[in-house]
């Protein structure tokens, strides 16, 4: 297997990866009335249109907040910083919005390492575990999904690289649940770049 240090194409999650993990979803669920059991994005889609607007624009507002007190996960600022010197391409793909995702890079100090484009939120690309994302990126960059790595810290992110038949780095989980989707499981961010070097 060609080793991750060579990879020259990451595709990061967002929230839980590059960030600490703030999201409190079960609240947001009992906010917006929706059963524990259910998809945020996916119960918010089957709503009457009227109703789904007022539920995204409480979810955006709630996230905007989120956004600007953003803080790092412990490495993400090395690592992508690394990544990005070395020239390699840098991608975002998040069930947020794009306009917090940018939000959220800017509070953490990263958004220069990332082309706009390159930004995938929830209106830019069907939702993990969907790969559709991954395979926009991998189109924009003229590679084979193959060349991808997806870092990510739940299921979904693992999921959407399997089916995009991408590579799999989980991070900031202390044990790995889900190690059949996993190519490789970091504690965090600092020990997958020093995997790298
Ligand atoms: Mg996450």
């Amino acid at each position: 297997m060609k080793a991750l240090r060579e990879a020259r194409h990451w595709v990061f999650d967002m929230d839980g990866t590059l960030t600490l993990a703030v999201h409190d979803f079960p609240a947001i669920k009992r906010a917006l009335g929706i059963p524990q059991e259910d998809d945020i994005l996916h119960h918010l889609a089957a709503l009457p249109a009227e109703e789904a607007a007022a539920k995204h624009a409480w979810l955006l507002e709630h996230e905007r907040e989120l956004a600007v007190a953003s803080r790092p996960a412990p490495g993400a600022i090395e690592l992508v910083r690394t990544l990005c010197e070395r020239g390699c391409q840098l991608g975002i793909l998040t069930r947020n919005a794009h306009s917090l995702a940018l939000l959220t890079l800017q509070a953490i100090g990263l958004d220069d390492c990332f082309a706009r484009a390159d930004i995938l939120g929830r209106d830019e690309a069907p939702p993990k575990p969907h790969p559709g994302g991954l395979l926009h990126l991998a189109e924009r960059w003229s590679v084979t999904p193959r060349e991808l790595v997806m870092v990510g810290d739940y299921r979904f992110d693992l999921e959407c690289a399997q089916a995009a038949g991408a590579r799999s780095v989980l991070v900031n989980l202390p044990d790995n649940p889900w190690p059949e989707l996993t190519e490789l499981h970091a504690q965090d961010c600092a020990q997958l770049l020093a995997g790298l070097s």
